[in-house]
């Protein structure tokens, strides 16, 4: 199994399922396990789903704008 800091490295990439079929289900076997990874993927998830809605929309707090524009330069 793997860690949790390789885990949450490869977080954004299995989000967008830029993972092969192996990484994804190792992500996903991890988080299965480990409640503190699973929490910190809905959290992210979250966001990025937040992110796009907001995309279009001008009035997103300037947190956002600002956590967009890291994952965007990533
Ligand atoms: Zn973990």
């Amino acid at each position: 199994m793997s860690n949790c800091s390789e885990t949450l490295e490869r977080l954004y990439e299995y989000i967008d399922r830029e993972l092969s079929n192996e990484e994804q289900a190792e992500v996903q076997r991890h988080l299965d396990d480990c409640p503190p990874c699973r929490d910190r993927f809905k959290f992210e998830e979250n966001v990025l789903r937040q992110v796009r809605r907001c995309c279009r929309d001008v009035s997103a707090p300037p947190s956002l704008v600002e956590k967009v524009r890291r994952i965007c330069n990533q």
